[in-house]
């Protein structure tokens, strides 16, 4: 199996400018990297929707993907949404995936149960694919929640198959699960590369009780990876890559983790 390594870039960078150096400082890093072979890992990165019609028209011709970092719970296309953005006009800005479920969106945002199930429905309504991230608490984890929870989390999915049962088709290949503890996102505090390892394992057992054709699911971990950890991560053969926030934001660090998964 492919590895996968995304940059979720959040709300950064500040500026057209700046996202512009962003993307030329790891383009240039990747060319001028005779070891990094693209053939062995999937890269992809998540800007803003305000960057994603340049990225993608940068990124043209090159092996990265562009992904959203959202879409809208409400509507597949157009509609009296102020402020959203639907799955149609982030694929007709030139993404072919978007994360959703990301923790920050569900404690910004409040986003639940159904209104992930709305927008995986209309992600793959519009042929996009789905980065779709789950994790517990510091205080779910500290109270042995942690499975728990992820079933929980997972559910969307399930729901979704139990409402529309020929979607399984397009679901195989476009889903991805990532695994991200909202204690280890941007703290430094990471799990141990067995704990991962063993969730990861409950994951795809479970995903892979959903349906058929979703045995193997490529499961990425999420949470403070960086040059100096993602070795460790990339070592275990439940780890299928990785979902990154802050180190991608520079292009010598994201390219480490990048290389340590290929
Ligand atoms: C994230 O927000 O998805 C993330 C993993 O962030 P960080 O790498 O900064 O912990």
């Amino acid at each position: 199996m492919q590895a996968w390594v995304i940059g979720n870039w959040k709300q950064n960078p500040a500026t057209s400018r700046d996202v512009d150096t962003l993307l030329e400082g790891l383009l240039t890093a990747i060319y001028a990297d005779t070891k990094f072979s693209s053939n062995c890992c999937n890269l992809m990165v998540a800007p803003s929707d305000i960057h994603l019609a340049a990225v993608n028209a940068r990124l043209k011709d090159t092996s990265v993907l562009c992904s959203a970092q959202d879409i809208s719970a409400h509507s597949a296309t157009t509609g009296a949404y102020t402020g959203d953005c639907s799955a149609q006009q982030v694929v007709d800005a030139g993404a072919t995936w978007t994360i959703l479920g990301h923790s920050e969106r569900r404690q910004y945002h409040q986003e639940s149960h159904e209104c992930l199930l709305q927008k995986m429905t209309h992600a793959f309504t519009q042929n996009l694919g789905v980065v779709f991230c789950i994790g517990e608490t510091q205080t779910q984890y500290d109270a042995k929640q942690t499975l728990e929870v992820i079933d929980n989390q997972l559910s969307v999915i399930k729901d979704l198959l139990d409402q529309q049962p020929d979607i399984t088709v397009s679901l195989a290949g476009r889903l991805i699960i990532a695994y991200e503890p909202v204690w280890a996102i941007g703290t430094g505090k990471v799990p141990t590369v067995y704990e991962v390892s063993k969730t990861h394992q409950h994951i795809k057992q479970t995903v892979a009780g959903f349906a058929n054709n979703l045995e193997d699911m490529t499961v990425l971990y999420g949470g403070s990876v960086n040059a100096d950890n993602a070795d460790s991560f990339a070592l275990d053969s439940m780890i299928d890559g990785a979902l990154v926030g802050g180190a991608s934001l520079k292009a010598e660090s994201f390219l480490a983790i990048a290389k340590a998964f290929s």
